[in-house]
């Protein structure tokens, strides 16, 4: 089983998939003088691809590279691909909650239907090839206020289904059972052949 890279700077993500993965999966990130593009793709697996190929080589690794994105029903899926910079290049997640909640203010609750969406690639650190490709969802709905401290982005703001309060709110384990990127990276092991239970 070789060791994955993740192609991120966030270490939130890495959290996350550390989390998820099993545990005699190695996780960790690229080297610090890796640069990642700017994110021209018109498509989350577009994004991931271009990710995933800034760390090539890399001899012996599996590199996993994540996009993902909030898509708000009442702003016809915005912010979507620009999740990460919708309050401008390099926004912090607060500023970004800050925007979409003066944006959604006047939305009533019927309408404030959201999903976090998470497109996984994998490419073989030595062919540059890809190996396997995965996608995962979570539907829920916006809250008026930031609620929360945990997670990162819009944790604070989104409340999954079937829950009362925010990613912001809920405990790590309950978000790694139910995320985006839980059900992604649950689609990616059954590719790969690799057990399903994660160590959360
Ligand atoms: P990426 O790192 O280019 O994939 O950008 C993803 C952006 O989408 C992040 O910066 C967050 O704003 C948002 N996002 C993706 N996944 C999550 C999540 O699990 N919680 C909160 N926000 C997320």
């Amino acid at each position: 089983m070789k060791p994955f890279l993740l192609a991120t700077g966030n270490s939130h993500k890495l959290k996350e998939f550390q989390a998820l993965l099993p545990e005699n999966v190695w996780i960790g990130m690229p080297p610090e003088e890796i640069r990642f593009p700017p994110e021209t793709g018109e498509t989350y697996f577009q994004n991931a691809f271009l990710k995933a190929t800034a760390c090539l080589p890399a001899p012996g690794h599996w590199i996993i590279a994540d996009d993902s994105g909030l898509e708000v029903d009442a702003l016809e899926g915005r912010p979507g691909l620009l999740s990460a910079r919708y309050a401008g290049m390099g926004a912090s997640g607060l500023m970004n909650c800050q925007a979409l909640a003066r944006e959604m203010k006047e939305i009533p609750p019927e309408r404030r239907t959201a999903r976090f969406r998470c497109v996984l690639a994998v490419l073989d650190g030595d062919r540059g090839t890809l190996v396997a490709a995965a996608q995962g969802i979570v539907e829920g709905r916006l809250t008026r206020g930031i609620l929360g401290e945990g997670g990162f982005g819009y944790d604070p703001l989104f409340i999954p289904d079937g829950y009362q309060v925010t990613f912001g709110i809920l405990p790590e384990a309950v978000k790694n059972r139910v995320s985006h990127r839980a059900r992604a990276v649950s689609g990616l092991l059954a590719i790969l052949g690799l057990p399903g239970e994660a160590r959360r």
